[in-house]
């Protein structure tokens, strides 16, 4: 919802401006329309129907994973694309692969994109290849976030009271990754200003992670920023300049030592883990060599922990790591005191990775929803 259309819609109505709160908060809670909105005046519903649409973005495609996650694609009323990833982690363990219990629903992780494409251009992602068009607004941000939250409490809170009975509390979408299309440090005041309205929704600050390619303006800022601590993720993907500037050109701006002062010193401040992602290219940044290469830069130990992620292939000419390759990096790290995971792959049958929907132009195993209005 464009809460800033809201808001001036009901000053131009003469309207109280605890108003555009009371909207705000059903929002929050899932509300999939006006006329739930029952604390407000029938007249005003009706009136804000017609003016101020429910979502600032419209909904093109969706497609749903086996494993549950899910993706959108939106455009902006501009006409830029975006999109959003929901992720739903069954039962109480993080990775289990236990037969789903909706009474022990685990966590759910939205994806977010900041930016409609994206200015930098990492030459393994598919959102660096697309045109780049602009920042997104905050309103546009959260409303990504509020079309999981609709149909999170669409799909288990029934409408009527009857067909409710024997439903299950709606789980909570309770963590937040910026890793969608965009660099949010580009983008750092409409994120922050989406982020501060999270916790309306369910996400804490200390749930929510903003990931970067390294853009040290933004780190600093969010080093040195009043207010809650966010978490910090920062893309290395190779552990030297040379292979990184192959892989990042941003590097040549900010490169790897720098970089990682600047994530030293907002561990220092703000006192948290900084998780360093690293991609696994087959045959580029898997060797051994690498590994330790890594394990090297990445002092102090308490600062930083690794996340190793599987390539989702796209058009590229990168291929993923194998499984073993994998593990002997990771061992790597660990026997160096570098604590590391292995990220799980998710949604790969729906082109889940980094700007795929967008550029791929279609997706398989489409569901068409018109978008809330
Ligand atoms: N610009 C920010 C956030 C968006 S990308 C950043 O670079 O951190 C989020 C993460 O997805 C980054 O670590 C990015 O390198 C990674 N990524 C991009 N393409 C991918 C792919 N095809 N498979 C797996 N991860 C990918």
């Amino acid at each position: 919802m464009d809460l800033d259309l809201l808001r001036a819609t009901l000053a131009q109505r003469g309207q109280p401006a605890f108003r555009a709160q009371q909207v705000w908060e059903w929002m929050a809670r899932g509300a999939s329309s006006y006329a739930q909105m029952t604390n407000l005046p029938e007249a005003l519903r009706a009136d804000l129907e017609r003016s101020v649409p429910l979502s600032s973005l419209v909904l093109e495609r969706e497609a749903v994973a086996s494993d549950g996650t899910e993706k959108a694609l939106f455009h902006t009323v501009d006409a830029r694309p975006l999109e959003a990833v929901l992720m739903r982690y069954r039962g109480g363990a993080k990775h289990s692969a236990s037969v789903p219990n909706p009474s022990r629903d685990g966590r759910r992780s939205v994806c977010l994109s900041s930016q409609s494409g994206c200015p930098l251009t990492c030459i393994f992602c598919a959102t660096g290849s697309m045109a780049y068009a602009r920042n997104l607004t905050a309103s546009e941000i959260l409303d990504q976030a509020l079309h999981f939250r609709r149909k999170e409490s669409s799909a288990r809170h029934p409408a009527s009271p009857s067909e409710s009975q024997g439903a299950v509390p709606a789980p909570r979408i309770d963590h937040c990754v910026f890793m969608g299309m965009g660099e949010p440090l580009l983008n750092l005041d409409n994120v922050l200003a989406a982020c501060e309205r999270l916790p309306d929704i369910g996400i804490h600050p200390s749930s929510t992670t903003i990931s970067t390619v390294g853009w040290i303006p933004g780190i600093d800022r969010l080093t040195d920023r009043d207010g809650p601590t966010i978490r910090l993720a920062l893309s290395l993907h190779a552990p030297d300049d040379a292979l990184r500037s192959e892989l990042m050109p941003v590097n040549e701006r900010y490169p790897l030592a720098d970089v990682l002062d600047a994530c030293r010193r907002w561990h220092e401040v703000r006192r948290r883990r900084l998780y360093v992602e690293y991609l696994m290219l087959d045959g580029v940044n898997d060797r051994y060599e690498q590994a330790i290469a890594l394990a090297a830069l990445l002092t102090p130990r308490t600062a930083f922990k690794v996340n190793l992620i599987p390539y989702n292939p796209t058009d590229s000419a990168f291929e993923g790591s194998s499984r073993d390759a994998i593990d002997a990096f990771r061992s790597a790290l660990e026997e160096r005191g570098v604590p590391a995971t292995v990220r799980l792959t998710r949604g790969r049958d729906i082109d889940a990775a980094c700007g795929q929907l967008a550029a791929a132009g279609a997706a398989p195993r489409v569901v068409t929803t018109p978008s809330p209005r």
